[in-house]
């Protein structure tokens, strides 16, 4: 099997796309258990792309459920360097309005119920740097993709990722507003941490669907609105996917790639054997 060298994160309908060659599906197993379902892997412009559903195909598992140890290690052990993730997400501000386009470079954690994010601990302590959660190159090759199809883009904003699955109370979303955040979802973490300990570049593609709650001068949002303007942000989604992979690849010296060689404190005959292997797995070169 040759590898695949970016992995596309999101909805369960972006794997299938116009004129895009579906080579094989892919069922993993991982040190951490199964990811969200099978990998697909495609050809794009010469390119190798692994595309998993975050949710599964059909949409069965929570954001609070979802194996991202296993999704992350599934892609780096196919291979992948660079991750494109999709999500969709509210707003928390007035100008950035449903359907526009979002490439957030700040997460604040309001997540409460996931253990599992980190590849590290049971005997294997590692601290990385998390200052910047995205790569900035990632981020840059993007944003003229977006702009260049005449989408309204946002750029340096702050993500807010709750716990899910209920949205925001009413305080809470105007409590996030005050913070300076420009829009929230439930998926960005510990997705984007894990990328980073498995030295893959991460940005993340954010569309957005709703105000969240706290605009109450908005006109009531419907489930019809809501849909249609997911169905709509898919669409460029797709589009977006089979113009920008192919640009993909490069990024040998970029930072997330070496994210992890000064990070392990544990010296090397303390580690726990076990642990020790399953981080292998994902980081030979540690
Ligand atoms: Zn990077």
């Amino acid at each position: 099997m040759d590898k695949a060298t970016v992995g596309i994160i999101g909805g369960s309908g972006l794997y299938e796309i116009e004129g895009v060659e579906i080579l094989e599906e892919i069922s993993m197993e991982t040190p951490w258990g199964s990811p969200s379902d099978t990998i697909t892997i495609a050809q794009i412009g010469g390119i190798r792309a692994a595309f998993l559903p975050r949710h599964g195909r059909g949409h069965f598992i929570l954001p609070s459920e979802v194996n991202s140890r296993a999704n992350i290690a599934a892609l780096k052990m196919l291979g992948v360097r660079e991750i494109l993730a999709f999500s969709a997400v509210g707003s928390l501000k007035d100008e950035i309005r449903p359907r526009d386009f979002v490439i957030p470079s700040q997460i604040i954690d309001r997540t409460k119920d996931r253990p599992a994010s980190s590849f590290f601990g049971e005997g294997v302590v590692a601290h990385m740097s998390f200052a910047d959660p995205f790569c900035g190159r990632l981020c840059k090759i993007i944003e003229p993709f977006i702009a260049a199809r005449g989408l309204r883009l946002h750029t340096d904003e702050i993500l807010v990722c709750i716990e899910g699955p209920a949205f925001s109370t009413r305080a809470e979303s105007r409590l996030y507003r005050s913070w300076g955040a420009g829009i929230i979802n439930m998926s960005v973490l510990p997705e984007a941490k894990l990328a980073r300990e498995a030295e893959i570049c991460y940005a993340m593609v954010c569309m957005a669907t709703d105000y969240d709650c706290w605009k109450t001068d908005h006109a009531d949002v419907t489930v019809d609105m809501v849909v249609g303007n997911l169905n709509a942000n898919s669409a460029h989604a797709k589009a977006l996917i089979r113009e920008i992979v192919p640009t993909l690849g490069g990024g040998a010296d970029c930072s997330c790639r070496s994210a992890m060689r000064y990070a392990v404190m544990t010296a090397p005959a303390k580690r726990n054997p076990e642990t020790w292997a399953k981080i292998k797995t994902i980081l030979p070169e540690l």
